[in-house]
């Protein structure tokens, strides 16, 4: 379950108990910190020529990957988020990307709209969906460390 960047409606449902909820939750305000420490930093706001161009690649990204996904029907927007990276209302198929992603490269944002999608099928961050992940984007792991700057 660790490794949550985004707020895919997961928070309540994470599986941590006993001893290890400890170690695994300071992981998750550790990584947590990270993302706000990233996002805080670029706190001067896109201008409309980053936004066009980050909608024009979410555009294309979004496309290829809900075709290779078999998932029709998704609804996205850009709007500034404060701590997460993109976030996924499982139900109502709608993805929210962070306007901060218009500062990143195509492969991190590529990453995190597999990600996104990725909770349409999985809206948890269990085994289940890291197995997905895996299989979709194996270099993910190394995507999501660069994005979080970590
Ligand atoms: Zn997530």
């Amino acid at each position: 379950m660790v490794g949550c960047i985004c707020l895919c409606q997961s928070g309540g449902r994470h599986s941590a108990t006993g001893k290890n909820f400890f170690f695994q939750w300071s992981w998750v305000l550790k990584t947590r910190a990270a993302v706000l420490f990233r996002l805080s930093v670029a706190r001067t706001p896109c201008t409309e020529a980053e936004i066009a161009a980050l909608r024009e690649l979410l555009t294309a990204l979004n496309a290829e990957w809900t075709q290779r996904l078999c998932e029709p029907g998704v609804v996205w927007k850009i709007r500034r988020l404060k701590s997460v990276w993109g976030s996924c209302r499982f139900r109502s198929r709608s993805i929210t990307y962070n306007a901060e992603l218009a500062r990143h490269s195509r492969a991190h944002v590529e990453y995190v709209v597999v990600h996104e999608l990725t909770h349409l099928r999985v809206p948890n961050h269990g085994p289940e969906f890291y197995r997905l992940m895996d299989e979709r984007l194996p270099e993910w792991k190394r995507l999501r460390r660069e994005l979080n700057g970590r």
